[in-house]
């Protein structure tokens, strides 16, 4: 560690107190997605950034939606890279209130644990960039490239609103990201991708007292529902990762037919598969496609199409990627674990992956937490995240 590594940890220590006002600050600033409203939220991070000094920049699709971009470093930087933190302040719902021993929104503090919907989140990690940020100025650290500070709306409903919007609109480039989601201050370097297909079979209506007059796509559906699970499921069982969970194929809804009495012309599935970041979205939907081909060929009557409604590309980011390294020494050299992990749910970071930017995801809380009543984090370990964030800025940036 040198001066300025030592100057910057004296200064969150100094913090411990703002940073825990702040995340009970973010908490109680409801931003439940859907309906998705997180101006209240964002305008807490923007008085905080402001405060520190950064220029603020609000970018939005819906006006109700909006995302920041912050970007700390020389105005003529002096090396040319830059690294973005982002994170999301967008919440899942409560779900059932009578579950929760504590207010989802108050922030209430017990046994060295602050509550609330989204405190872990990803609240924590936005606490912990933003006073990284802070950590940064306040130590008068200087800068060689740009750390941009990007908590973004959307992301629990697919992020296009959100980080997919701020990358598009040409305000940040990074050369590097780190995605901060609930890895418990580990380092996930993979994530695995997720496809959306919709099946439909199609036949032929007729009365049910003469079935054998119509074709009913019911019954053909689960032919090719079967067929799936002995052809596809079966393999899916093989395929591994060293950092992942197993690859999976859902099926999520189904409908069809009009009436008990109808032969049913029409019925549909939604299918969610996971994808290691070993497979790809071509290689997983022609396997889908292939076999509903086989189907064709072993039944004239068989008739399906299949849609691909949603997908987001898998991250794998290499061991020896800088950045993975770098985030490494900085972890090491705090005392925490430093081998990389995979990250168990899906994130914003596939945005990024797609473009084949390194991307890493590193932040406090605890995944299982997630989304579930009376979600917590130990505010100890925000802090702990805020001195990894801003040991890394430097790191990277000096
Ligand atoms: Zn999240």
């Amino acid at each position: 560690m040198d001066q300025d590594d030592n100057l910057l940890l004296k200064t969150v220590d100094g913090m411990k107190n703002e940073i825990t006002v702040f995340l009970a600050e973010l908490v109680k600033a409801k931003s439940v997605n859907p309906p998705g409203d997180t101006r209240d939220v964002i305008e807490v991070i923007r008085r905080k950034l402001t405060s520190a000094g950064l220029e603020v920049k609000l970018l939005s699709v819906d006006e109700d939606k909006p995302s920041i971009v912050a970007k700390l470093g020389p105005a003529q930087p002096k090396k040319k890279l830059e690294l973005l933190y982002n994170s999301h302040v967008d919440t899942v719902p409560v779900g059932e209130i009578e579950k929760w021993k504590h207010d989802p929104f108050g922030a209430e503090v017990e046994n060295g644990k602050m509550y609330g919907r989204g405190i872990a989140d990803a609240k924590g990690s936005v606490a912990g960039m933003v006073m990284a940020a802070k950590a940064l100025t306040d130590s008068n650290i200087e800068l060689l490239g740009n750390l941009v500070i990007n908590p973004v709306s959307d992301e629990e409903v697919g992020g296009f609103k959100g980080a997919q919007h701020v990358l598009d609109s040409g305000e940040i480039n990074p050369d590097y990201v780190v995605v901060g989601e609930i890895t418990a201050n580990k380092i996930a370097i993979a994530e695995k991708g997720i496809i959306w297909f919709k099946i439909t079979t199609e036949g032929r209506t007729a009365h049910a007292s003469t079935p054998w007059d119509g074709i009913n796509a019911i019954d053909k559906m689960i032919n090719l529902l079967k067929m799936i699970d002995n052809k596809v499921v079966e393999q899916l069982k093989q395929r591994k990762h060293p950092l992942t969970p197993p690859p999976s194929m859902n099926i999520g809804m189904i409908t069809g037919g009009v009436k008990t009495n109808v032969v049913a012309d029409k019925c549909e599935v939604t299918i969610d598969r996971r994808i290691l970041p070993n497979e790809t979205i071509e290689g997983a939907t022609k396997e889908l496609q292939d076999v509903i081909d086989d189907m064709k060929k072993q039944d004239s009557d068989f008739k399906a199409k299949m849609e691909v409604i949603l997908t987001g590309s898998p991250i794998e980011t290499s061991h020896d990627s800088p950045i993975v390294k770098m985030a490494q020494e900085v972890c090491s050299s705090l005392g925490i674990s430093d081998k990389p992990v995979g990250y168990l749910q899906a994130s914003d970071g596939r945005f990024y992956a797609e473009k084949g930017i390194p991307t890493i995801l590193l932040g406090p809380g605890l995944a299982e937490l997630a989304h579930s009543p009376d979600e917590w984090i130990d505010p100890e370990e925000v802090v702990e995240a805020t001195k990894i964030y801003s040991l890394l800025a430097v790191k990277v940036l000096t």
